[in-house]
């Protein structure tokens, strides 16, 4: 009765498994490959990754994701220590060797005295007399299950593909330039009539930008990872393609604003960020799905003026990815509102990454071993890297109503955007504190501040 089944033996998967065994409940693993494959994965093993081998930064004062390892660490992640001991030279970000990653990952799995693996499609909805399950499938989740989500969550809480807009850091964006205001000053729900950043462009910016726009390079895709488009989702690219006054009569039409510092010039184009997380940290450029390759977006995004010196959270993508709704779908303590035995981890929740997967997955199989044993237990710490995910994931995001009318809920890495503000003071005898220095002292402050938290609840 007290057994944890868990659906998928992923990054999120594997971790969850190792969290609930170790504290010495029965685990069984369910995993479709050994019978059945995915799209992107090619081996049996758990854990496998699927593209790069790196989990990004290690920097555990300076960097929102080292920061994540660190905390990990500290909760004994089975995917840390695999990853630390399969170690390879690179910098200051660790990478892989990925064979001996994903081959230590199942050697700890198959070898855990309380963990069953059983390879098997788990193709509907899991079976009543499973009182606690995690379903961790990941991004290319098989069909079958798919389907029996859909069916119990409703059809706009499952998405299958993300069609994301980049997502620019408030603090980095030229307030000089930018003006707050709704179109035709509208407020929404809960809005001010002042909820949306506005930035000017004149005629020949703006078509600067189109031509930017026409001739980057786009991210080529496998033939399963071809994205539908849809009207009122199409990539900034295609719609410069179709002509170019497309854009300035899609989402970039200048109509209903009026720049305050120059009330008599009418813009020829305007690029509006909304608000991204309840915080106001994040704000994502409006309508601004992309396919345009990474390096190039922060190039072509740093025209539009106000963006100059623009810092990206996020940028712009349309992959094939199912996730879930989760701040519509998930109570605060991650199990399903509509059937609470069951929670979700890993990156079908709407966090994105390899080591985020598997951060979902720590949390969860304690979450869930803690109710198999019926011991309270409570959410990691808001300030803390783990915390933030959390926060991300079951509402801390801001459901507004978006330009196309899609859904406003997408995927993301951990980054510093998610966590609460800290004050720091400018030290003592120093006269002028410039930005780098001020920006690393602040999230020196948020880490200290983070593996404090974190030590309760680890
Ligand atoms: P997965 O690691 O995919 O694990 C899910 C598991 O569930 C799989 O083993 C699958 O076989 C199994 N499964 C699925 N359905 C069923 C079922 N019905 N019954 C039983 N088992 C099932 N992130 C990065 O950080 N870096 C990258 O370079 C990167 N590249 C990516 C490339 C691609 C093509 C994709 C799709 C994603 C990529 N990601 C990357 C994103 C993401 O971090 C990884 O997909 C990560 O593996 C997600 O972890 P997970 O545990 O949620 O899912």
């Amino acid at each position: 009765k007290n057994t944890i089944h868990i659906i998928g033996g992923g990054l999120a998967g594997s971790e969850a498994a190792w969290q609930a065994a170790e504290t010495g409940l029965e685990v069984v693993l369910h995993e479709m490959r050994g019978t059945k494959t995915t799209d992107a994965h090619s081996t049996t093993d758990f854990a496998e990754l699927v593209c790069s081998n790196s989990f990004r930064s290690d920097d555990h004062e300076q960097n929102a994701v080292g920061l994540l390892h660190e905390e990990m660490r500290r909760c004994g992640s089975l995917i840390m220590r695999a990853a630390d001991a399969h170690k390879l030279p690179a910098g200051g970000a660790l990478a892989v060797d990925r064979e001996g990653f994903a081959a230590a990952v199942t050697a700890a799995i198959s070898g855990h005295p309380n963990i069953t693996v059983v390879r098997e499609e788990i193709a509907g909805w899991p079976p009543e007399d499973w009182q606690h399950v995690i379903i961790a499938t990941g991004p290319l989740t098989s069909p079958a299950l798919a389907d029996a989500i859909l069916e119990r969550t409703g059809e706009d809480s499952l998405a299958f593909f993300d069609a994301i807009a980049p997502i620019v850091h408030y603090d980095s964006i030229d307030h000089e330039i930018a003006w707050k205001q709704s179109r035709y000053d509208k407020a929404g729900p809960g809005g001010t009539g002042a909820d949306y950043l506005n930035l000017p462009m004149d005629r020949d910016q703006y078509y600067a930008f189109v031509e930017a726009l026409k001739s980057a390079p786009l991210h080529e895709f496998k033939d399963w990872e071809k994205v539908p488009y849809f009207d009122g989702c199409l990539p900034i690219e295609v719609m410069a393609e179709r002509g170019p006054e497309t854009l300035r009569h899609g989402p970039m039409k200048p109509v209903g604003l009026t720049n305050p510092r120059n009330p008599t010039v009418k813009p020829y184009a305007i690029v509006q960020l909304r608000q991204d997380n309840a915080l106001g940290t994040l704000w994502n450029m409006v309508g601004f799905q992309t396919k345009m390759r990474y390096g190039v977006q922060t190039e072509i995004f740093r025209m539009i003026p106000g963006l100059e010196h623009a810092q990206f959270a996020r940028l712009g993508g349309l992959h094939r990815n199912t996730f879930i709704n989760s701040p519509r779908v998930l109570a605060p303590d991650l199990t399903l509102k509509a059937d609470p035995r069951i929670r979700f981890a890993g990156q079908v929740t709407g966090v994105e990454g390899y080591v985020e997967s598997a951060a979902v997955g720590l949390i969860t199989g304690r979450l869930t071993a803690a109710d198999a044993l019926k011991r309270p237990m409570s959410m990691p710490p808001r300030t803390t890297a783990l915390g933030a995910l959390v926060d991300h994931i079951t509402g801390g995001h801001i459901e507004a109503e978006s330009y196309s009318g899609a859904r406003s809920f997408q995927p993301m890495n951990v980054n510093f955007g998610l966590f609460p503000e800290v004050t720091i003071t400018k030290p003592e005898g120093v006269k002028r504190w410039r930005g780098p220095e001020k920006t690393m002292a602040k999230r020196r402050a948020i880490t200290s501040r983070a593996l404090a938290d974190l030590q309760g609840w680890a």
